[in-house]
């Protein structure tokens, strides 16, 4: 039997979906992420933008139109939100949301509408299973901060904490090269009392390279950053979501913190990590965003100098506090984002520069259009003409910018 697991979103669905990955393994499924024939399909779908949202939905209409037999399951936040519409597509369909995903393969005969009831405490899954070189390991699930344009908390509930143990003992079992540790609000995370500070420091004797994913502003500081600096394995690169470099967007926005602590934190990550990664989300066209916000936002960008921004447009969420707010003109947004897309460009351009003759440790991932590809501890994007792969990290030197990264030269031993 064959199984397709499609995954749209977050690095959470996709820890999430390498671990339904590992029970189809367990039920005899093989299992592809590639649009092929299968016996069984599974959609972690996503609801952060409405064009996520209408993705996971034509996933419908791309499978059915390979295999009009085809049984669907679908998952994730857009199916907790709209569950009818995903139901709605054909009678076949298994629809659960996002709480016990857990139970999702227990229930693979069943037929009909499932949105599950909400969990409280934090739900184990299957060990996961990737079919990827990094390992997505989720230690916290759900979000209390109610940004006013983010429609996750809703979809998610309430947040909830990873026992470190079963962290530990995942990483243990799959040792993977590389794990990113992620959550829907990682900074959130709190197992009894336990910080993510805690985290980090009892991850100390694990052999294999950790980066984390998104983190807020308020949990960077010198205890923090002194713990990642005690990880002998620790890949210095930084998420934190900006969303905008203006303080009034940033307060209508009820995000809790201000451009200035924002840049004081990066200075301080630079100070322990000279050469981090440091990347980050803006959103443009928030509907209170004036020409004089967005510029503030440029200014920041100027002065933060990241190695990659994620711009989008602001897209209303019905039930999120934004969504009763004026949209600001198509055009406008459209204009905003094309200068913040040239702006991710400059910053690559400049990193790679920043970089230029270092040496970094490069994991491989693929090898695509000629070229062996993998990132460097610090996220840059590696391109080498000649490799062996051999499974284990090894060093580069930074050449020049290639593509959304750089060309490397592979380094002796
Ligand atoms: S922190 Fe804000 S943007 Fe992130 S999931 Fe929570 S509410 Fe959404």
């Amino acid at each position: 039997m064959k199984a397709v697991v499609f995954t749209l979103g977050c690095k959470v669905n996709e820890c999430e979906s390498d671990a339904l990955i590992a029970g189809l393994i367990k039920r005899g499924y093989t299992v592809s992420d590639k649009l092929e024939p299968a016996d069984l399909y599974i959609v972690n779908t996503c609801a952060v933008t409405a064009e996520a949202e209408k993705k996971s939905r034509q996933m419908a209409s791309r499978i059915k139109k390979l295999n009009p037999n085809a049984k669907i399951i679908f998952t994730g936040c857009a199916v907790e939100k709209n569950p009818k519409s995903f139901a709605e597509k054909s009678a076949d369909y298994l629809v659960t949301g996002t709480f016990n995903k857990s139970k999702i393969l227990e229930t693979l005969d069943a037929v009909g509408e499932r949105v599950s009831p909400p969990c409280l405490e934090y739900e184990e899954m299957e060990t996961p299973k990737t079919l990827r070189t990094r390992a997505f390991v989720k230690v916290q699930d759900g979000c209390n901060n109610f940004c006013s344009y983010c429609i996750i908390p809703y979809l998610r509930g309430r947040t909830r904490s990873r026992n470190p143990k079963n962290v530990i003992n995942e990483i243990r079992q799959t040792n993977p090269k590389e794990v990113v540790i992620n959550g829907i609000n990682l900074s959130a995370y709190d197992y009894n009392g336990l910080k993510l500070v805690d985290l980090i420091k009892s991850l100390s004797g694990l052999d294999t390279r950790i980066r984390l994913g998104s983190l807020e502003v308020r949990v960077i500081d010198d205890e923090f950053l002194s713990a990642l600096k005690n990880l002998k394995n620790f890949a210095p690169h930084f998420h934190l979501s900006l969303q905008s470099g203006s303080n009034a967007v940033l307060k209508s926005m009820n995000r809790h913190y201000t451009a200035d602590e924002f840049i004081e934190k990066v200075d301080l990550i630079r100070k322990y990590f000279k050469d981090a990664g440091i990347t980050t989300d803006i959103i443009v066209g928030f509907p209170t965003e004036t020409e004089e916000n967005f510029k503030e936002t440029i200014s920041l960008i100027d002065r933060v100098k990241f190695s990659d921004i994620h711009p989008f447009s602001f897209s209303p969420r019905q039930g999120t506090v934004a969504y009763k707010m004026k949209d600001l003109p198509a055009e406008t947004k459209k204009q905003r984002l094309a200068v913040l897309l040239e702006k991710k460009e400059q910053c690559k351009t400049d990193f790679v520069n920043s970089m230029k003759g270092k040496v970094l440790d490069f994991l491989f991932e693929e090898l695509k259009d000629g070229y062996y590809q993998g990132y460097a501890e610090n996220y840059l994007r590696i391109y080498l003409k000649e490799f062996i792969p051999d499974g284990n990290i090894k060093k580069v030197k930074v050449i020049e910018r290639y593509l959304d990264g750089a060309l490397c030269e592979l380094q002796g031993e």
